[in-house]
């Protein structure tokens, strides 16, 4: 299970990485010469170097000298960043962007980025070379929240497994022996569906078992258990009891789906889409359900960058709560009468000039840095959680739009 701080770290990782992705996406080559590379842990980096080399030799045929020259540059620089590893990428791969980018003006700017053990596995190598960076598939890890249990049935199969972010995993699958409707010349009718029922019911008790196995011991991570299926298998799968109590209670939804093999595991996920898309802005929502309660009820809640900096450094904060969309940097100012101010400014302006509030002097520019990195920063060192909030419903709207994006639930009221 993943500690606290472990999780504190991953979210900031994952910030991180959004934030590189922006950037790379504003990026655009004025040819076909922007490369990105994505190379899975288990490649071989002499490999990777090959291929290269390769596509650096290739490049020589490319008739615009001045797409040439930056595909080759490219290229060089990223092979530059691989002498770094040793055999193999670190854990969960690498990804690597290079080329020149257009920097207005006819001018070009050679950009170098590597992302290093991204939050989900690389899948597979790719090379790719285009007039933009390829920066999908990291954002689809990044988008990805949540564990999921699968699982598909009818009455003759079973496939069970796990959605880890948008990534299936198939597990483990059961066949059944259970008879089709037909019966044989000289059983008794009554019989004959006795003997039936029990195989079926032989059956759910053997896919419950397989589900129970797998999903229990991580129940606390589980976000959900999608259930698929033909009518009315899944129904009397899930009416029946078979299921774990606690797997029940997680249970977000029966689909229909035709397939119960592995591929049957795919087409559930893609029927519980929306379902899905709910799960994720839940947690979002409670935790923006609580923070609007406790602003309204008492004082155990802060918000705008002053209070909820003021709060973190104290330690009263209990959950840190920054909008997913805020795109923000704080400026610090020291006036000469030793006064420290913030002020926050959108991350595209240029750095304001500042008068102290305290005692009306210039103040100088000490440090102008990331908003969000600079809330975690501290929230790290004093044990606060760090919660990114989605836009995408009305009180995740409002935490951007009426409280600048910071907010925090307190353990204790402060009175700041
Ligand atoms: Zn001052």
């Amino acid at each position: 299970m993943a500690t606290d701080a472990e999780e504190a770290n991953e979210d900031r990782r994952k910030y991180e990485f959004r934030k590189v992705i922006e950037e790379l996406k504003d990026f655009e080559g004025s040819g076909t010469q922007l490369v990105t590379i994505y190379i899975p842990e288990d490649k071989q980096i002499s490999d990777v170097v090959a291929h290269v080399t390769q596509e650096h030799s290739e490049a020589a045929n490319i008739k615009s000298k001045q797409t040439r020259t930056n595909v080759q540059d490219a290229l060089t620089s990223i092979k530059d960043r691989l002498r770094y590893y040793d055999t193999f990428p670190p854990e969960n791969g690498i990804v690597i962007f290079s080329g020149a980018v257009d920097a207005g003006g006819g001018q070009t700017d050679m950009v170098t980025r590597t992302l290093e053990s991204p939050p989900q596995p690389v899948e597979s190598f790719r090379y790719h070379c285009d007039s933009n960076f390829l920066t999908d598939p990291l954002e689809h890890m990044l988008a990805d929240k949540g564990l999921f249990g699968l699982v598909v049935l009818d009455r003759r199969e079973a496939n069970v497994g796990w959605l880890r972010g948008k990534r299936v995993e198939p597990v483990k699958s059961a066949s059944s022996l259970v008879p089709g409707k037909q019966r044989k010349g000289g059983q008794s009718a009554q019989r004959f569906a006795r003997l039936r029922l029990e195989a079926i019911d032989n059956f759910y008790q053997e896919v419950a078992g397989m589900a129970n196995d797998l999903f229990v011991p991580d129940r606390h991570e589980l976000d959900g258990v999608l259930v698929g299926g033909p009518s009315p298998t899944k129904d009397e799968f899930l009416d029946g009891d078979y299921l774990h109590h606690e797997l029940r209670d997680k249970v977000i939804g029966k689909f229909d789906v035709s397939y119960t093999d592995e591929s049957g595991l795919y087409d559930l996920v893609d029927a519980a889409e929306d379902a899905l898309a709910d799960q994720e802005i839940m947690q979002d929502k409670s935790q923006m359900e609580e923070f609007f309660e406790k602003l309204h009820t008492g004082e155990e809640a802060t918000y705008g960058f002053d209070a909820t900096r003021r709060n973190l450094i104290m330690g009263s904060v209990d959950r840190l709560l920054l909008s997913e969309d805020l795109r923000s940097d704080v400026v610090v100012y020291d006036c000469p009468n030793d006064h420290e101010e913030f002020e926050v400014v959108d991350r595209r302006h240029s750095t304001p000039s500042h008068e102290c509030s305290e005692c009306g002097e210039e103040a100088e520019v000490q440090e102008r840095e990331d908003v969000i990195e600079h809330l975690m920063g501290i929230a790290e060192q004093r044990g606060t959680e760090t919660k990114f909030i989605s836009t995408d419903f009305e009180k995740g709207e409002q935490l951007l739009d009426a409280f600048g994006g910071i907010a925090g639930i307190l353990r204790y009221s402060t009175g700041v």
